[in-house]
């Protein structure tokens, strides 16, 4: 079976339950487990809480696109912003590094472990592309 969604949504922190609900729907089509399905929530809610909090600093009118593609080899999930951008994505990427002292860090551990791929694209002042497989 193949299906793809696209959603668009302004970078509002509510907005992050939105792209659970709407991923979750999407996997739901697919033999995925319960506990799957609650994993690929986590790592969305990840990625689309950094578009919202790192990627346009917590401003509340930036777009966030989300695409959920499914096919015979799983669920693939693309979370884009048009924010700040990430300059080195190696760093960003290393278990407790953030940004921000008063943040885990953890966000892309979390995505690394409940998702079988993890792929960052980033440009300074352009945005951010987050794809992952599962
Ligand atoms: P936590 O997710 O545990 O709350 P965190 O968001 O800082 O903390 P990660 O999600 O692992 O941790 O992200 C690491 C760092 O990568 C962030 O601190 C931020 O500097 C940078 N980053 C991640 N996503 C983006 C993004 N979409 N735009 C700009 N910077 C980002
Ligand atoms: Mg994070």
């Amino acid at each position: 079976m193949k299906n793809t969604m696209q959603m668009r949504f302004l970078s509002v922190p509510d907005n992050v339950g939105l792209a659970r609900v709407a991923i979750a729907a999407l996997a739901g089509q697919a033999p995925f487990s319960l506990s799957d399905i609650d994993e690929i929530k986590v790592a969305v809610s990840e990625a689309v809480s950094n578009a919202i909090i790192h990627g346009y600093k917590g401003k509340p009118d930036g777009w966030v696109e989300l695409t959920g593609t499914l096919d015979k080899l799983g669920l693939t999930i693309v979370v884009e912003d048009f924010g700040v951008g990430i300059a080195d994505i190696e760093q960003a990427r290393q278990p407790s590094f953030s940004s921000d002292p008063e943040r885990m860090g953890l966000g892309f551990v979390f995505m690394e472990s409940f998702m079988h791929g993890l792929h960052v694209e980033s440009t300074v002042g352009k945005g951010t592309r987050v794809e992952m497989q599962r």
